[in-house]
């Protein structure tokens, strides 16, 4: 065994979060790319249950988005889904869930991967002072939003976490759910925004075709 083997270093765990509602090619370019520059053994997608953030009444049920990063997922190996959260009763609070990964993966590093607009949320979140403490954060500049100064600022306001939250420049998409949603609902193409099965997923099942659904 060489001395590069036994020193090897803590196995390091992405986690993505997200409505995905439906998941699109922006999360999944976003948690490639940080997989590959924080050299993540693993991406684990966790699409949340009740999000407490969210205004929106009318999202997916957990099922039917699950399956969607299930599809999404299925080509990548390093990439792998987690049902944690929406099987989880009442609103879901990322702390809880942190919470559990680690004491799941004691050992492994935790990078918790973001847009750089969830991550201004951070500060708004419960007990996030503990959050910061469980997981280190990659914000992943999305379109539209500058990420540097916000950085800047959090650091300066909160010197304590230092070193804890990283950067990421992705290629830039500006694709979003919200976009996806309205292009269905205004019979617009969706092709190349997100991965096929994840297309005809939605084609089948009529997702997204009103505002108002029936499920
Ligand atoms: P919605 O429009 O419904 O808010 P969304 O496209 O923002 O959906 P979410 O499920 O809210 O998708 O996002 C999950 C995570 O992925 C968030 O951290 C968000 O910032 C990030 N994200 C979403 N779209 C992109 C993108 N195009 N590039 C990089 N990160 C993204
Ligand atoms: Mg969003």
């Amino acid at each position: 065994m060489t001395m590069e083997n036994t020193k090897k270093k803590a196995d390091r765990l992405g986690i993505m979060g997200g409505t995905f509602d439906p998941i699109h090619y922006g999360h999944l370019v976003a948690a490639e790319m940080a997989r590959g520059e924080f050299q993540l053994d693993k991406v684990l997608f966790i699409p949340t249950g009740n999000p407490p953030h969210k205004d929106r009444k009318d999202i997916l049920p957990g099922e039917l988005r699950y399956k969607m990063v299930e599809r999404a997922v299925q080509d990548n190996p390093a990439f792998d889904i987690s049902a944690l959260e929406i099987e989880r009763k009442g609103p879901s609070y990322t702390v809880e869930t942190l919470r559990i990964l680690r004491r799941t993966w004691p050992e492994h590093e935790l990078y918790f991967i973001t847009g750089t607009d969830a991550l201004r949320e951070i500060f708004s979140w419960r007990e996030y002072e503990e959050i910061l403490t469980l997981i280190q954060f990659i914000g992943a500049a999305r379109p539209g939003f500058e990420a540097g100064e916000f950085l800047l600022k959090v650091q300066q306001e909160h010197p304590e976490i230092e070193g804890r939250i990283h950067h990421l420049e992705v290629p830039a998409l500006a694709i979003s759910s919200t976009d996806i949603r309205s292009r269905v609902r205004n019979g617009q193409p969706i092709r190349y925004l997100l991965p096929d099965p994840v297309r005809v997923f939605i084609e089948q099942h009529g997702l997204y075709a009103s505002e108002f659904k029936d499920f």
